[in-house]
């Protein structure tokens, strides 16, 4: 199936018995090898690529960058409109797969799959994005810390589209970096850090350090933001962020790493990405 707007769309969805008969289908980048390898085995495939306006624009709207669920990673990836408002969100998208992949993979199919490795749920943590869904009752707009529920689980219903993200723009005095350790170029992440840190008058006004690759979800680090909000930022205090942030973890062990190299992945990368972010901030 291949609506041309977006009630088409609604109504197809809403059509479905059982939700995994019909799947939505954007860049097909882990979509199509979840059907390869019969992980998901779907009736029917509802292709929103013919949505067009909003869906595949990046916009600045009044305190935010809009970007539309189907922007293809590699443009936003070549935007100077994210490079100049969402630097951290242009920082990450070259660690995402490689070119051929992100040429068809959207920001919004990443952040809808919600992979656990994946670097732009992270993003979207760390920026507090604000994501908006569209269903048969309207639209409404979830936060990113409330949207990732766990392992490829979102807030999204079966009925529902994530159509667009919000990514606030960054206030005055406001250092971003991501960072993040692969096996290889374009693989997952085994552990990325994306840190976003705002001093003002010579403090920490506001601080998030989100984590990929360390639990079944993008996590969001509270010790981290505890430490770091009223502190004057100097080597040490990030340090304490970043030790903090790593020690509450309880990443998963696999073929790849064991838990406790994940979380001194974590705490490396967190204090480097702290570090930088706050290295931008001054210079
Ligand atoms: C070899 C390889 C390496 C990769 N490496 C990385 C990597 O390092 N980092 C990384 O983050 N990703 C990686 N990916 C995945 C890639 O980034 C995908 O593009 C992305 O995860 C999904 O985006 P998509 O547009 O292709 O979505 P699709 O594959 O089309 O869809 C993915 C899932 O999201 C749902 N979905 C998509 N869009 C919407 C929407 N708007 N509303 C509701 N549901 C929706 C689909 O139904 C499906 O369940 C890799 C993929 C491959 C093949």
């Amino acid at each position: 199936m291949a609506p041309t707007s977006v009630g088409e769309a609604l109504s197809a969805l809403a059509s479905a018995t059982d939700p995994d008969d019909l799947k939505v289908l954007a860049g097909g980048q882990s979509l199509m090898p979840m059907l390869n390898l019969r992980l998901a085995q779907p009736m029917t495939l509802l292709d929103i690529n013919g949505l067009h306006g909003a869906w595949g624009s990046i916009e600045l709207g009044t305190g935010c960058m809009q970007v539309g669920a189907l922007v293809r990673q590699r443009a936003a990836e070549r935007s100077p409109v994210v490079a100049e408002h969402c630097p951290l969100l242009a920082e990450a998208l070259p660690h995402v797969a490689h070119v051929q992949i992100r040429n068809r993979g959207t920001v919004g199919g990443s952040i809808a799959h919600a992979d656990p490795s994946a670097e732009l749920p992270a993003v979207a943590l760390a920026l507090d994005a604000q994501l908006q869904v569209i269903g048969p009752q309207g639209e409404r707009q979830v936060a990113a810390s409330e949207f990732f529920r766990g392992f490829l689980t979102t807030d999204l219903a079966a009925d529902e589209m994530l159509s667009r993200i919000d990514f606030p723009r960054l206030a005055p005095g406001t250092g971003t970096c991501f960072l993040e350790v692969s096996r290889r170029r374009g693989d997952f992440a085994l552990v990325a850090a994306a840190a976003v840190l705002t001093v003002r008058d010579g403090l920490i006004v506001a601080a998030r350090l989100a984590f990929a690759g360390v639990a079944s979800g993008p996590v969001l680090s509270s010790e981290a933001e505890s430490t770091l909000i009223g502190a004057e930022p100097s080597p040490q205090v990030l340090d304490a962020a970043a030790h903090s942030a790593a020690e509450a973890l309880s990443p998963p062990a696999d073929v790849h790493g064991s838990a406790n190299y994940r979380r001194h992945l974590a705490r490396v990368l967190a204090r480097s990405a702290l570090t930088t972010a706050w290295e931008r901030i001054v210079g």
